[in-house]
């Protein structure tokens, strides 16, 4: 291309261009009236129904309204009208007084209110000694609000000293909403009950009663009552264990703190079994709660003792085999309601008894 080619070019696009540009603008000029009439037409017949949303509303809308979908089930939680109210009672800040009821334990108890048995125990030393047995019908308890032990506040007592002496931390006294404290300046008046949260001490154990066989074969008993006897023991247990009632399962306390054995269901009236063979070495009334009292040692290292009879079916040095009645379950003693409180002790020292029945 020559030079002159090269500058005529730009102008002759520019032309074209115009010419363009102008035919567009005369060609909307002569069919705008048309349009505008029939736009009119239109609207006069039939009403514009806008039907659809803008493809792209401003982003501020956009961002304020939830996408639209006619028809469609509207996504919300539906709830029933809740007419109970149901106070949680992990949320008291204080303690309760709760009157124990026929047919109650320490481990009922305890779960019922989401504090430890333990926790039982320390609010109720005064009715309870830190034995589950000693519950009674009619009984008051003291019920905490959560896991842990009162401490009245003496006078020479530190926030540290105090947690220190029940095995919690500072923080769990003064962070506890019941104990009221001012965190800005922590301090609490003498004689004040101030809980102490997951604080614990040890339980006063009250070493079972023994019934014991000396080497020459008298029984030994660490307690006077009608029931004792000499004897020796004339029958041997086979280590294996059956159930001692026809009801297999715990109506009341469970083998724990504070509790040597199992209450097994045992209606009032039904029989009990000698868990194993052995001789009687106490049959009869038992003071401490026991009640009505059998004592069964079976010759190797094991006795069963069987507590609340309302019968007695057996008398002290009787030789028994496994599975014979030995009288009839009740409620005497201290008991909630008709029940076996059932232990077997292994050299004097209750064990488990869930690990040796079948
Ligand atoms: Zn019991």
């Amino acid at each position: 291309m020559s030079t002159q080619g090269k500058k005529l070019f730009p102008t002759l696009a520019a032309w074209i261009l115009a010419v363009i540009l102008s035919a567009g603008l005369l060609s909307f000029l002569v069919w705008q009236p048309k349009i505008a009439r029939a736009v009119s037409e239109n609207r006069a017949s039939s009403p514009v129904v806008i039907t659809t949303l803008p493809e792209t509303p401003a982003p501020d809308v956009a961002a304020a309204m939830p996408a639209f979908t006619p028809g469609g089930v509207p996504k919300v939680l539906t709830r029933a009208v809740a007419t109970h109210t149901e106070l949680n009672k992990n949320l008291r800040t204080g303690p309760y007084t709760y009157i124990v009821q026929s047919g109650d334990s320490v481990w009922k108890i305890a779960n019922d209110n989401g504090v430890s048995i333990e926790s039982i125990y320390f609010a109720n030393y005064d009715v309870l000694y830190d034995q589950a047995d000693n519950l009674m019908p009619g009984m008051e308890l003291t019920i905490p609000p959560v896991t842990g032990i009162y401490h009245k506040w003496r006078s020479s007592d530190t926030f540290a000293t105090v947690a220190s002496k029940y095995g919690a931390t500072v923080q769990d006294i003064l962070l506890f909403i019941g104990n009221n404290i001012d965190l800005a300046n922590p301090s609490v008046q003498p004689g004040t009950q101030v809980m102490v949260p997951n604080g614990a001490r040890e339980l006063i154990v009250f070493s079972p009663s023994v019934v014991g066989v000396d080497a020459s074969g008298n029984t030994i008993s660490s307690f006077s009552g009608p029931g004792a006897c000499a004897t020796n023991i004339g029958l041997f247990g086979n280590g294996f264990f059956v159930w001692p009632s026809a009801v297999h399962y715990l109506t009341g306390n469970d083998f724990g703190p504070g509790h040597n054995g199992i209450d097994l269901g045992a209606g009032a009236g039904s029989a009990l079994f000698a868990a194993d063979s052995g001789t009687v070495v106490y049959a009869g009334w038992m003071n401490g709660g026991y009640g009505n009292l059998v004592v069964i040692d079976h010759g190797n290292g094991y006795q069963t003792w069987y507590e609340h009879l309302e019968s007695l079916g057996v008398s002290c040095g009787q030789n028994i085999f496994q599975g014979s009645v030995i009288g009839a379950a009740g409620t005497t003693g201290n008991s909630t309601g008709a029940h076996l409180h059932f232990e077997i002790r292994y050299g004097g020292t209750p064990v488990n008894p869930w690990d040796y029945l079948p």
